[in-house]
């Protein structure tokens, strides 16, 4: 039976459910070829659907992204159908119903009644168990999750989602055939959230928790992130996709996970959902609509006052940036820099006081265990070099002299920064996202869910990051992310910034333990 579900090429293909992502599916499919049936169970979906791609279809071709030799040839190849019975022919169902697992479970076994032994049968579920489904069908092992991302026609990324009992032949030929449809597939294990769904939980949940402490305002906290490479800031993007939408999925993965501590949805977004701001949809969430994110009103940093002695702390890349800039901006206030490469900490020492790059303590704790007061903390700049100007947080140690805030400021201007002032909060915001992002990764990779190249891929396709969490580790260093970790496990207790086992078994981990 595993034989013939090794090739998929060509095979007429059954798309259930004719909404987003089911019609999306079936454009992609008809494509690449395929014989579409299109199905829906509201009568007049499926024909609807069709003429709705037909009009977007049209659209390309007016710009010219397509000719209307392909488009009619595509179109041509998808047949809406008001019966599954007139489906008995395909080789491949893909299932986009309602994200309802007793609703999924009904469609299959229904499906193995009328389709072939040997037709592959894949859901586009993006949070049911795999395994679940798949649970009391005739052949479970040719149950496969098949996880497109919205829009399907542009988005690459699928995650080829196995369950406990799909055949890994099945896997494979549906990996190969997402290839063959100009996707970039990922092999997943069916565990809450998949790869995507799951990691990207820090992205949100830390700038939630920076919010729920009142670190910084929404566009601040955005600002930050889109300094770190990502197109849009977590609030913006929370706005964009729905805060009922966005809440769910980090309930349905912190249940999942039965009530792990390190998935707990946020406060602050609970009482927007119940409150109706929703987002872009409903004129209001972290921003309002039209109008969206409120520019940052424009950084002036001070001029840099005279300086006896600069000292640039730290080696590796980030350091020798800082010294190429530090050294720029030294000549025009009459001093030369030394460096002392075998410093603790990165960063520069101005006079005595220090501006520190995060380790993941706050600037209380430096400042203390420095015996200094004048002590200030910056942001990793994670993706490097940052685009001039780009914004980066900071905060200063509780008790330093306001002269020396506006050092700070003006010396990481200085750096080439765009520096916005936050609470004292450990790890800032991006460091902490970043390297709770890491963390999830490598809880990922620990638990069998994918691969570290298939987290970076999943990641970079699925959401648009600026890079793969293991490319950012890469970057970083082992020791490094945990120390931000532990640091920030020292200051909040409890199980959220627990260390992945996996980042402790990595060469050179032991060192920062
Ligand atoms: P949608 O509401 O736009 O479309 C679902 C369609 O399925 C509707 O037309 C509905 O009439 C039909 N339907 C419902 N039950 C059916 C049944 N038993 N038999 C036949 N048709 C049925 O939903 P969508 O956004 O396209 O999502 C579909 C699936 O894809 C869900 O499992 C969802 O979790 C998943 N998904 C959605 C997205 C997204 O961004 N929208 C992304 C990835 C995966």
């Amino acid at each position: 039976m595993t034989t013939t579900r090794g090739n998929l090429t060509g095979t007429p293909v059954l798309v259930v459910g004719a909404g987003i992502m089911g019609a999306g599916i079936a454009q992609v499919a008809a494509q690449a070829g395929h014989a579409v049936l299109l199905y829906d169970m509201r009568d007049g979906a499926a024909v609807e659907a069709k003429a709705k791609l037909a009009a977007s279809l049209q659209a390309l071709v007016a710009k010219g992204k397509l000719t209307a030799d392909a488009v009619a040839q595509a179109l041509a190849r998808i047949e809406p159908i008001g019966q599954l019975q007139a489906a008995a022919g395909a080789g491949l169902v893909v299932e986009a119903i309602v994200e309802q697992l007793e609703a999924k479970r009904a469609l299959f076994r229904q499906l193995e009644g009328i389709v072939a032994a040997d037709c592959v049968l894949a859901t586009n579920t993006s949070s049911i168990s795999v395994t679940a489904i798949a649970n009391g069908l005739e052949h479970p092992g040719r149950l496969v999750g098949m996880h497109f991302f919205n829009p399907v026609p542009v988005m690459k990324l699928v995650e080829v989602v196995s369950g406990l009992q799909t055949e890994p032949a099945v896997a494979q030929a549906i990996f190969e055939l997402s290839r063959s449809w100009g996707k970039t597939p990922v092999h997943a294990k069916s565990t809450p959230g998949f790869i995507v769904n799951r990691i990207a939980r820090p992205f949100y949940a830390e700038t939630l928790a920076l919010l729920l402490e009142q670190a910084a305002a929404p566009q601040v906290l955005d600002a930050c992130l889109k300094g770190a490479g990502f197109r849009m800031g977590p609030c913006e993007l929370i706005d964009l996709i729905g805060h009922d939408t966005n809440f769910a999925v980090t309930q349905s993965v912190y249940e999942a996970n039965f009530y792990d501590k390190r998935f707990v949805p946020s406060l602050v977004q609970r009482e927007m959902v119940a409150g109706g701001l929703l987002g872009r949809k409903s004129g209001r969430g972290f921003y309002r609509y039209p109008e969206g994110v409120p520019a940052l009103p424009a950084s002036s940093a001070a001029p840099l006052a005279g300086v006896r002695e600069l000292v640039v702390h730290g080696e590796g890349a980030l350091a020798d940036a800082f010294a190429q800039a530090a050294g720029t901006a030294a000549a025009a206030v009459g001093v030369v820099p030394t460096r002392e490469r075998d410093s603790r900490w990165t960063g520069l020492s101005i006079d005595g006081a220090r501006l520190v790059m995060t380790d993941g303590r706050c600037a209380q704790a430096l400042a203390a265990e420095m015996g200094a007061i004048e002590v200030a903390v910056f942001d990793r700049p994670v993706q490097w070099p940052m685009a001039p100007g780009s914004t980066l947080a900071y905060a200063v140690a509780p008790g330093a002299g306001s002269a020396w805030q506006t050092q700070a400021a003006a010396w990481l201007a200085a750096l080439g920064f765009s520096p916005v002032q936050v609470t004292d909060a450990p790890g800032l915001v991006v460091a902490r996202t970043v390297a709770m992002l890491i963390n999830e990764a490598a809880d990922a990779v620990l638990q069998g869910v994918c691969t570290p190249e298939g987290a970076d891929a999943a990641m970079k396709l699925g959401l648009n990051y600026p890079a793969g969490p293991f490319e950012w580790l890469t970057r970083w260093s082992v020791p490094g992310v945990i120390a931000v970790l532990e640091a920030l496990d020292a200051h909040y207790r409890g199980e959220r910034y627990r260390v992945s086992p996996w980042l402790r078994r990595q060469p050179g981990a032991v060192a920062a333990a």
